[in-house]
């Protein structure tokens, strides 16, 4: 009797997943963890704003490289001279520069359009900027849905989320983001993905030194989110900036 229960049970469960299986649009990958053991992955979103090169030149003082998840029109403006020249200086000493959409909305409020817009809008900035084209999207606040995912392949993205959350952008004290990576660390992680923001000054000026120590201390290496997974860092790299225009300007969405 159980068992005919469960077979019912199983083919009612199979039955109501096979739409979703069978869906004819394929879907981004969604990493939400490093997978080369021993690494770490300090990712820094938000920016570009203040602290870009203050994080950059730490981590470069350290051995350690970073990921800067970029917006296009959030707390400053990417085509602004000062962040063009920070944004600059962080790729060319070698941290990974991605995409977290041009003005940080909550994705999955919004149409086909809009999303790709808020793709295609920092990669066709980061292409001027740098030279890149960047295959690697961190949604704003983690959120995604199907729709996200679909949109995110058909632009050859993928979705990079987090298992470790410094607090910083949520009121935490720098003092208690130490504390919770200590304790993370104690617990002998094989790997980190660990979200912090560049838009917060107590990240960049005390944060990150302390977080850095504390993770070679305990034997991590600190790579890039692209080398934590085993990957490319970009779809392509012209290595060649290029020039200011009439288009280097930010729309408001
Ligand atoms: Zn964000």
């Amino acid at each position: 009797m159980l068992e005919k229960t469960l077979a019912i049970l199983l083919a009612a469960i199979l039955v109501s997943a096979n739409p979703l299986v069978d869906r004819a649009a394929p879907m981004a990958v969604v990493y939400e963890a490093c997978t080369v053991n021993n690494t770490v992955a300090l990712t820094f979103d938000d920016g570009p704003y203040l602290y870009m090169t203050y994080i950059s030149d730490l981590l470069t003082q350290n051995n350690a490289k970073g990921t800067f998840f970029v917006n296009g029109n959030n707390y400053n403006c990417i085509y602004n001279d000062d962040v063009v020249a920070s944004l600059r200086y962080t790729f060319l000493a070698g941290h990974q520069i991605a995409s977290h959409t041009w003005s940080h909305p909550h994705l999955k409020s919004l149409n086909v359009t809009r999303i790709t817009r808020e793709f295609e809008l920092v990669d066709s900035a980061l292409e001027s900027i740098l030279g890149i084209h960047t295959d690697f999207l961190r949604p704003p606040y983690g959120e995604y849905n199907a729709l996200v995912r679909e949109i995110a392949y058909k632009e050859s993205k993928k979705l990079i989320i987090w298992d470790f959350d410094s607090g910083d952008s949520v009121g935490e004290a720098y003092r208690q983001s130490e504390t919770d990576y200590d304790a993370k660390i104690a617990q002998n992680p094989k790997t980190l993905l660990a979200l912090n923001h560049e838009t917060e000054e107590d990240t960049a000026h005390y944060l990150v030194a302390y977080v850095i120590n504390a993770l070679q201390t305990a034997g991590y290496k600190l790579v890039t989110v692209a080398e934590c997974l085993g990957l490319e860092p970009y779809a392509s790299n012209t290595g060649t900036f290029g020039t200011r225009d009439d288009t280097w300007a930010c729309p408001r969405r």
